[in-house]
């Protein structure tokens, strides 16, 4: 008896790189192909992607890819997978208008077919979209129909019994699956440790409101640039209070657009300014909407907080709204942020001071209605980490699913299921995370590896420096020390003029810059590389940067 095989290779025990491919007999497909940004601890590394091996191995057997929606942890693998071998891409229409410039950039190309009215038959399997609601329009959860049964996944989610578009998750169909009978439900477990109920999307607009009624100076906004229901809330909000709105960061503006060729976001005519002449126009009179809500280096809410942004300065009064989760990892960036915020004297709104942003997953009630409606005879927790997972699975046996029939899958697990609702676990395939560094994919095995390795080739350079909390001025340092880099004993006037070049680079950056040990440790980093690169070496740079 041919078993349907369900077999992760990303997002379960991490958040990110979501993959799970379904394989039948001869046949087999993808849900989603996500990527996961680096921490702190991934030197160097561009971008994390899963390890796609296994779909390779599968060879003209793997047929597609079906997508949920177009967040980056569920499409932005796409170029790599693609790339190998360019099998169909089903997805929803903004999905799709996103996933089309995602490869554009990147000079690939497959064909992208949207749902049609009718389910899509691809190979063995046949897929229904359901509309789901989530912190992007036009998401999906599937029904994907196989020889034993019917697989319903929920894809990211949350229930918004109000979505700014009208368009409501798909309960009903859910309903009607579940009367029916469903083999497997895998579902979100993002948010499984919020009990209750994830606030709708409305909320946030209520809440903004009261701070456009209360400000007279500029407001600024930032949020990810796929949230477009976001976007369109701060639209629609400046056109009632009467200002105009800018948006401030290429990807920003790249995603607008699309979202509003396809009808997703209203900008009314005369709405739009660009950030240049928004400059020009009274301060109660202009929202920005702008990037960097994670505080990533270089984006424009960082240099604007720096007072080192080209079109944008604040000025006391102003207001700043942070309309986006602090993911983990990124706090210290945005605690600095913020900081930076409140000494150009504006008036900072954040996830701890108001409610200005709601998640997009959904909590414990709404997990469990959709459960409950689905009522599968087996039940896999997807999207999570393992401490989610294993969450997920107590609520599924909390609303009676048999704790037999909760699966807690890893990445590179294989369940088999059968047409007579028998499970059983395959034997285990390669899943793994993939650096991508440059241009090099694949070939950065972990970090470990990859220190070794340059450490090896290139030597160490150790900058130490201490700086002044307040004033930013260096107060000891910087010092250095080099090991196999080139012959420092026969050389010693070359650290000497490292050090000089150090030291010029930090004269050059402006004085606040320097009281944030990150950002002076980006300088001493890039000087040293900019140095060293003269002479054609890449040594290992590591600064130490000390606050007094
Ligand atoms: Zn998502």
């Amino acid at each position: 008896m041919t078993a349907l095989r369900v077999i992760p290779l990303g997002g379960l025990g991490e958040i990110g790189l979501n993959v799970l491919v379904l394989e039948y007999g001869e046949a087999a497909i993808a849900v989603d192909c996500g990527v996961m940004f680096p921490d702190e601890r991934m030197l160097g590394i561009d971008v994390v992607i899963p390890d796609l091996g296994y779909v390779r191995g599968l060879g003209e057997r793997f047929q597609a890819i079906v997508l949920t929606h177009a967040h980056e942890d569920h499409i932005g693998a796409l170029p790599y997978a693609l790339a190998e071998r360019a099998v169909p891409v089903y997805g929803t229409p903004l999905t799709l208008g996103f996933v089309r410039e995602r490869l554009r950039e990147r000079g690939l190309s497959a064909p992208l077919l949207s749902y049609g009215t009718e389910p899509c038959r691809i190979g063995p399997f046949v897929v229904e979209p359901i509309a789901m609601t989530h912190s992007i329009p036009d998401s999906v959860g599937l029904a994907i129909r196989t020889p034993v049964g019917t697989v319903v996944h929920t894809g990211d989610f949350k229930i918004d019994q109000t979505p700014l578009d009208g368009r409501l998750p798909d309960l009903v169909r859910l309903g009607e699956l579940g009367a029916e009978g469903v083999l497997l439900l895998l579902s979100d477990s993002t948010n499984v440790e919020h009990a209750g109920v994830t606030p709708s999307e409305r909320c946030v607009g209520a809440e903004l409101a009261t701070i456009f009624r209360q400000s007279t100076g500029r407001i600024l906004v930032t949020t990810f640039s796929s949230h477009i229901h976001r976007m369109q809330q701060v639209i629609d909000l400046a056109v009632r209070f009467r200002r105009r709105v800018a948006f401030v960061g290429r990807s920003l503006g790249v995603h607008a657009a699309v979202a509003r060729d396809l009808g997703h976001l209203a900008i009314p005519d005369g709405a739009l300014v660009d950030p240049g002449a928004a400059r020009d126009l009274p301060r109660d009179q202009v929202v920005l909407i702008t990037a960097g809500s994670q505080a990533e280096a270089a984006s424009a809410l960082v240099r604007i907080a720096m007072d080192a942004h080209k079109q944008v300065t604040l000025d006391p009064g102003d207001v700043v709204i942070l309309s986006s989760r602090i993911i983990p990892g990124n706090e210290r960036a945005i605690s600095s942020l913020v900081n930076h915020l409140y000494r150009r004297g504006a008036v900072v709104h954040y996830g701890r001071t108001s409610a200005v942003h709601v998640s997009g997953h959904a909590s414990q009630e709404e997990l469990k209605l959709v459960m409950n409606l689905v009522r599968p005879r087996h039940f896999v927790p997807v999207h999570g980490e393992y401490r989610h997972l294993v969450r997920h699975n107590l609520l599924a046996m909390e609303v009676g699913i048999p704790a037999e029939a909760c699966h807690l899958l890893e990445n590179g697990d294989v369940l088999e299921l059968d047409a007579a609702g028998g499970a059983r676990r395959g034997e285990r395939v390669p899943a793994g995370r993939v650096f991508v560094d440059g241009k090099g994919i694949g070939d950065v095995e972990d970090e470990v590896l990859r220190d070794r390795r340059h450490l090896s080739e290139d030597g160490l350079v150790l900058a130490v420096l201490a700086i002044a909390q307040q004033s930013g001025e260096i107060v000891a340092g910087p010092d250095l020390v080099s090991r196999g880099v080139m012959g420092e004993e026969a050389n010693p006037d070359i650290l000497e003029r490292a050090r000089g070049a150090v030291l010029e680079a930090l004269a050059a950056i402006n004085p606040e810059s320097r009281t944030d040990p990150a950002e002076v440790k980006e300088e001493v980093r890039k000087a040293l590389r900019r140095y060293f690169k003269r002479f054609d070496r890449r040594p290992v740079i590591l600064p130490f940067v000390m606050e007094m």
